[in-house]
């Protein structure tokens, strides 16, 4: 149970380690690597480099004490993850501290990783009985059967927009199966993992739970191709994605989710409330974290009636953002995560204007911040044409592309034209409208009237190159289970 009173570890930031079968360890060769803070540029911390050595050991860890935990009773198992929610609710200023300072996300905006990383482990943690195989009809006279059976050692790949998060909810579905877990942070932002580690050192049996810092070519490679890991639950791009797949098949056969990038359309109606329309444009752009979202509506359609009017309000309302330290709680915007997401923004930019995009604000670094940091305006783009760079890459930043539509049929082709399908947003106050575009998007989460928001048990998951599986669900939880056949032969 949370206490209720705030407390706080003696947390290094220069001495973070990873945890690894109930140890808090260096890496094997002692390597260490910087976080920098992004909103100057300073060393903010730094982390144990994993190699293919800890990952090993983590996997070995994993490995030994996996039948005594798959062997826990279903409330044995989730009062284990309880007790872990009611850790990050009682650490939850110092995680969201060094969250914040470490990512560059906005304080404001934060606050709810903590909480969602605590609900999504109590939600697993309250499925555990649901874990159900069934009886089949196959003959009268014998009794067939299915069991489910957790996969043994489990790995977790995690990008670096919400590291905290991802690192919690994201080990409830697979430990609540059964499985042990191996969690391989993003490199860019590792600190909120090392703290998590601590906590988790005093709350789970030795190796059930391990974290191994350190880069996705050494670190991640390792756990991707070794070859008793056989679930892998990854978050990130395309491309690394596909890499994943391509790797592991190399040693062995997978079951590997892959939650990925979008590009995700936003198709305001004319008939649409549009000033709910106006400020979800906004807010499903996530500047609270610089657009770094996979579920960004970064393509917004605005039908030609409302065009100019929605564009302009939506102009002064994201001018209206204030850019300032993250750890300001006036602050709705910070600084982008990291040099290469921050030179990636700058090139976009570039380039939109290059090919014709025309800039209706932002496209600039703001005055007055370190030199240092990572520091954007808020960027929105109109006069999109669907060849155009920007309108059909993810920029993973806080660039928005605005298109004019007049034809609806047109509209949906060049929606569902890009490799992504991850999210979608559709504004209308007919519902035969609202449903019948919301059925034709080709994405896996769509939104009538909303943007942005994740609901309890809804399954979120990307559909063409945005991904395999989904996460966040009942389906989920099942996910890191084999189902077993068992015929009894009367
Ligand atoms: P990324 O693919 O570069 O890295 C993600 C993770 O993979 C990191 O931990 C990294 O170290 C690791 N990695 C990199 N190369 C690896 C390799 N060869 N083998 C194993 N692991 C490797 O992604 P990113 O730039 O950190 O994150 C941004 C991307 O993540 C965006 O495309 C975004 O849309 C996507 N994302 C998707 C979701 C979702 O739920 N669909 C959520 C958040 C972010």
């Amino acid at each position: 149970m949370a206490t209720g009173k705030q407390q706080r570890l003696q947390f290094d930031y220069h001495g973070a380690k990873n945890l690894i079968d109930g140890k808090l360890v260096e890496s094997e060769t002692g390597r260490r690597y910087d976080s920098i803070n992004p909103a100057d540029g300073s060393v903010l911390g730094s982390v144990p480099e994993g190699s293919e050595a800890d990952i090993n050991a983590a996997v070995d860890a994993a490995e030994r004490a996996q039948p005594a935990w798959a062997a826990l009773s279903v409330s044995e198992k989730g009062a284990y993850l309880r007790r872990l929610a009611a850790a990050l609710r009682d650490h939850s200023e110092a995680l969201l501290e060094i969250e914040v300072r470490d990512t560059g996300n906005t304080i404001a905006e934060m606050g709810k990783d903590v909480e969602n990383g605590a609900s999504q482990l109590e939600y697993y943690a309250g499925l555990g009985y649901e874990l159900k195989g069934s009886t089949i009809p196959a003959t009268t006279q014998n009794l067939h059967m299915t069991v489910r059976e957790p996969y043994g050692v489990v790995g977790k790949i995690v990008p670096f927009n919400h590291p905290l998060m991802f690192a919690t909810a994201k080990i409830a579905a697979p430990l609540m199966a059964g499985n042990t877990v191996v969690v391989k942070p993003a490199e860019q932002s590792p600190l909120s993992a090392c703290y998590l580690a601590e906590l988790c050192a005093d709350i789970f049996p030795p190796g059930v739970v391990n974290f191994v810092t350190g880069f996705g070519g050494e670190a991640g490679d390792a756990l991707v191709r070794h070859p008793r890991v056989k679930r892998i639950g990854f978050i990130g791009s395309v491309e690394t994605g596909k890499l994943i797949q391509r790797r592991a098949a190399e040693v062995a056969v997978k079951h590997i989710s892959l939650e990925l990038g979008g590009k995700n359309p936003m198709i305001v109606f004319p008939d649409a409330d549009l000033e709910k329309a106006t400020t979800a444009a906004m807010n499903g752009m996530n500047f609270g974290w610089q657009g770094q979202s996979c579920g960004s509506t970064s393509r917004l359609f605005l039908h030609a009636d409302i065009h100019d009017k929605v564009l302009a309000d939506l102009v002064a309302k994201v001018r209206a953002r204030q850019i300032a330290d993250p750890m300001d709680p006036e602050a709705r915007v910070g600084p982008i995560n990291n040099k290469a997401q921050y030179e990636k923004v700058q090139w976009f930019c570039k380039t939109t204007l290059e090919e014709g995009g025309k800039l209706e604000t932002g496209g600039r670094r703001p005055d007055g911040f370190p030199e240092g940091g990572y520091w954007w305006e808020p960027t929105i783009f109109s006069g999109m044409r669907p060849d155009m760079t920007l309108a059909q890459n993810e920029v993973f930043g806080p660039v928005l592309a605005v298109f004019k539509w007049t034809d609806l049929e047109e509209t949906l082709r060049i929606a569902n034209s890009l490799e992504y399908g991850l999210s979608g947003s559709v504004w209308t106050q007919d519902i035969t409208k609202a449903l019948t575009t919301a059925r034709r998007i080709d994405s896996g989460y769509i939104w009538i009237n909303g943007v942005g928001t994740h609901f309890p048990a809804v399954p979120f998951g990307g559909k063409k190159n945005s991904g395999i599986g989904n996460e966040e669900s009942f389906g989920d939880l099942l996910s890191y289970t084999e189902e077993k056949a068992i015929n009894i032969i009367l």
